[in-house]
């Protein structure tokens, strides 16, 4: 689960991660509001920033009114102008893709002056099996980049399953970027805590670009992108409520809600297995038989009349999809149900209009797949079913180029 970078600066004060300060809002008078407050505070530099479950916005451009998505503002006459061409338009970074995303809320926060930005990470290694934190003097920048071109410039420590982040490790990152004396000791502190706050909160990815020293000689996070374990999420109640749905991807949300894993690709095939194994298998064989997967979706061992359904609809909702390959292997679930629950599902009035177009290939495989064909083979419906894969495979390039 993604967060806002407002809602990472809220954890990571938590846990003791400086921050500079900041109000989230979705109003202009309200940033305004709070600009002269951290005047009256003592301020002299503030900061506008959109919030958006992407990163890139000091780059980014919006749709309407061409300002960034990251305003430096000397004046509250500023922040009023930022705020205002931030808010309802749609910005659009090298992250969103060119659709962009709408604003709907910004962060006005304290200006810092900057004398170095630096790039920190923690997430799972996963080819290692351990928690692997990074740091680059080339802060700021995009860190695949970094990584791509010159990959000396990121300095790694592993942490051993079991055990804690060693100080010395932390020392050996904070020296990788250059630091002495007082910067040098607060950035071993920042990074022992982020880790702390890393492990505690259940997240699996903690990235801070830029890290930042100042001329005073602190060291702070001006940027938090924070991702969570969602099956983790039970245990933090009070994380999972800073999710916001309307961030996401429309249909994947309503899949996840039915308990279906959804990825939509660009193909023109849908797909629908049981099993993530069968689901991969199923989209190599469609670009085989000259397909291409309009989607991932495994609808879990159990799937029933009820998962069939909501699976079809969604798969229904992309329109590139030219025809539809259920795959079902009938371990724990019945093939003769799943053949019933597709029927039930075809015969759907508002998905029997929208289907009937698209041709429905069905290979249900395992425990009572005879009866499963027969029930197929024996609707009126315009379902084609398939016993071997290759057949089923065949039938998709049929249906895609019908022999002339
Ligand atoms: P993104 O990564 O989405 O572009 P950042 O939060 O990293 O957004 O901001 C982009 C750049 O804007 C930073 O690299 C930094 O130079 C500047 N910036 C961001 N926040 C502040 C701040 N509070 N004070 C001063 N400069 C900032
Ligand atoms: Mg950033």
């Amino acid at each position: 689960m993604k967060i806002h970078e407002y809602q990472a600066k809220e954890i990571l004060k938590d846990y003791n991660v400086p921050v500079p300060a900041g109000v989230a809002t979705t109003e202009v008078d309200e940033a305004v509001k709070a600009a002269e407050e951290m005047k009256a505070n003592g301020a002299t530099l503030f900061v506008v920033k959109a919030q958006i479950h992407a990163g890139g916005r000091g780059k980014g451009e919006t749709k309407n009114s061409g300002a960034s998505g990251v305003i430096l503002c000397d004046t509250i006459d500023e922040v009023r102008d930022a705020a205002e061409s931030m808010l309802g338009d749609v910005l659009v970074t090298k992250q969103t893709g060119e659709e962009g995303q709408k604003v709907k809320r910004i962060y006005v926060t304290d200006g810092v002056e900057i004398e170095q930005e630096f790039y920190l990470g923690i997430l799972l290694d996963r080819a290692k099996s351990k928690n692997v934190i990074m740091v680059s003097t080339e802060g700021g920048m995009d860190i695949e980049t970094v990584a791509e071109e010159t990959p000396e410039k990121i300095v790694k420590e592993w942490v051993e399953p079991g055990m804690d982040l060693q100080h010395n490790q932390a020392r050996h990152l904070a020296f990788a970027l250059g630091l002495e004396g007082d910067a040098f000791k607060k950035a071993v502190k920042f990074i022992m805590a982020l880790y702390n706050c890393y492990l505690e909160t259940d997240a699996n990815l903690v990235e801070i670009n830029p890290l930042v020293l100042t001329p005073g000689g602190d060291v702070m996070a001006l940027d938090a992108k924070m991702t969570f374990d969602d099956n983790a999420l039970y245990r933090h109640s009070d994380i999972e409520k800073l999710r916001d749905k309307s961030e996401e991807n429309p249909v994947e949300l309503e899949a996840s809600e039915f308990g279906l894993n959804y990825v939509n690709l660009d193909g023109n095939v849908g797909c629908m297995v049981n099993g993530a194994g069968l689901a991969m298998a199923t989209m190599d064989i469609i670009k085989l038989s000259g397909g291409e997967p309009a989607n991932f979706l495994d609808v879990g061992g159990s799937a029933n009349a009820e998962t069939v359904k909501n699976g079809f609809r969604i798969i229904l909702e992309d329109e590139n999809v030219q025809a539809i390959l259920i795959n079902i292997f009938g371990g724990i679930v019945r093939c003769d149900r799943v053949a019933n629950g597709v029927i039930e599902a075809v015969k759907d009035p508002e998905i029997a209009q929208k289907v009937d177009d698209v041709p429905i290939i069905v290979r249900l495989q395992g425990t009572n797949a005879e009866e499963a064909k027969e029930i197929i083979d024996n609707s009126d419906l315009n379902v084609i079913s398939a016993v071997l894969l290759k057949d089923a495979a065949a039938e998709v390039s049929n249906v895609l180029a019908p022999a002339s």
